[in-house]
């Protein structure tokens, strides 16, 4: 069974939903597909969440309106049958319709994961109701029948794995259609996967089903070597290890959410991203193969806060970093690269919310210094040492950067290096030029 997930511009209208059927009819075997809230959905109901959490109910009424305006033209053209029509209109008024008795309410947190999900059950409930239309087998699974979270909020994969077995079971059809982002959290309440989410319930599923891969449709022809919207001449990365792809999910390659690699890596599932607009072209595959091309990618990670704690009481110390990371820990903030000398630690973080707090406590173990608006430019590839002169390269490419600070063996397909952001674009283009000879 093959997972096809397909992201909100591949449903972004009706002649891409066609397409997009046509897509799964062309796929042979069964398949279970994973669709996302139409492009802009999601971001518009966001919006509404904080006009309702603001009680600005005006506000959030006008844009649930254009919203629901929004969907007119697309419904129009999907369905050929007045009965589709009526059927497909139906539909987006049952679910904004949901919206709009929550707004009127006085608000409280849990409506709120209640109104962001509506755009996933919108498009699957169109897709469905479209291929049903045409006269194919497909039948629509619920993800709130199956996709659990545990009491840490994470997916709960055996809850998951057993329900979706169950389901296989019952289910016969080729085309399981489902949606992505959507779960339950521990106490049974509608939740999500967060932003982007719609990956990580593909490759759950895909997990969970042991499937033989799982394809993730997107606007853009696999992962690219660079940001194309930095860099000319980038190209697609046709192949991947899992950790490769991990790591460039984390850093800025935008295409994947970066949790979503983990279930697939655990249970060997191959991911396979795909354009839906050029679905000839070879898109990039990750899997656990590791191929031994030195440098595959450069990424970029903006918004990073760096944060150096300098000390001479670190010197032969023991349980000096414990103390640093438990203000971390205390304040739930994680940190991404962490370099450090006999004197002095600098670390990284992207949620700078708690950073006046955690400076305060850690000012009684040494001078505490913060810089902003930093990126971190990542380096991915098997950069085991046998690659020699990877280094000299990239050190070479940024000779003329001032460099914060330099992250290297945390794992063999990573160099990190942080910057400020002023230089990422001089930096990511001379890294291009020297690492890449097109
Ligand atoms: N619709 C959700 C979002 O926009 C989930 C997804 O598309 O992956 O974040
Ligand atoms: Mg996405």
């Amino acid at each position: 069974m093959k997972v096809m997930k397909f992201g909100g511009t591949s449903v972004g209208s009706a002649e891409r939903i066609k397409h997009v059927a046509t897509l799964v009819e062309a796929t042979e075997g069964k398949k279970f597909v994973v669709l996302s809230a139409v492009s802009g959905t999601t971001n518009v109901l966001v919006k509404i969440t904080e006009h309702f959490r603001k009680n600005q109910v005006n506000e959030a009424t006008i844009e649930l309106a254009a919203l629901k305006d929004s969907y007119q033209p697309l419904v129009d053209e999907l369905f050929t049958s007045e009965d589709g029509k009526v059927k497909g209109y139906e539909i987006v008024d049952r679910y904004l319709g949901e919206i709009k008795k929550l707004i009127t309410q006085p608000y409280y947190p849990q409506a709120s994961k209640v109104i962001v999900v509506q755009g996933e059950l919108i498009s699957t409930n169109l897709f469905y109701t479209y291929l049903k239309e045409q006269g194919r087998e497909v039948a629509l699974v619920p993800a709130m029948d199956f996709m659990s979270l545990n009491q840490y909020g994470e997916p709960d994969m055996p809850v998951i794995t057993e329900r979706i077995t169950g389901i296989l079971k019952e289910r016969k059809e080729t085309t399981l259609v489902t949606q992505g982002f959507i779960c339950r959290n521990i106490s049974g309440g509608i939740d999500n996967l967060k932003r982007g989410g719609s990956d990580y319930s593909a490759t759950l599923i895909g997990a969970a089903i042991q499937a033989e891969e799982v394809q993730i449709w997107t606007d853009i022809d696999g992962m690219h070597n660079n940001d194309p919207r930095v860099v000319e001449k980038t190209q697609p990365i046709s192949k991947l290890s899992f950790e490769e792809a991990g790591e460039l999910a984390y850093f800025g390659a935008k295409i994947l959410h970066p949790n979503c690699i983990i279930p697939a890596q655990k249970n060997k599932v191959p991911v396979r991203i795909k354009n839906t607009m050029k679905p000839d072209a070879e898109g990039t595959l990750i899997t656990s193969e590791q191929n031994p091309t030195a440098v595959k990618a450069i990424a970029a990670k903006d918004g990073i806060t760096a944060i150096k704690i300098k000390s001479s009481r670190m010197i032969m110390a023991y349980g000096f970093m414990r103390k640093v990371f438990e203000v971390f820990e205390k304040y739930k903030t994680s940190i991404d690269m962490i370099t450090t000398s006999e004197i002095a630690v600098s670390l990284t973080i992207d949620d700078p919310s708690h950073l006046s707090k955690i400076v305060e406590e850690l000012k009684p173990y040494g001078t505490v210094e913060v810089d902003e608006q930093q990126t971190i430019i990542c380096i991915v590839g098997d950069l085991v040492a046998e690659h020699k002169g990877v280094g000299r390269e990239i050190f070479k490419a940024l000779d003329e950067i001032t460099l914060r600070m330099i992250s290297y063996g945390g794992s063999r397909n990573n160099i990190s290096i942080l910057v400020d952001t002023k230089y990422k674009r001089e930096a990511l283009i001379s890294l291009n030029d020297q690492l890449f000879d097109f």
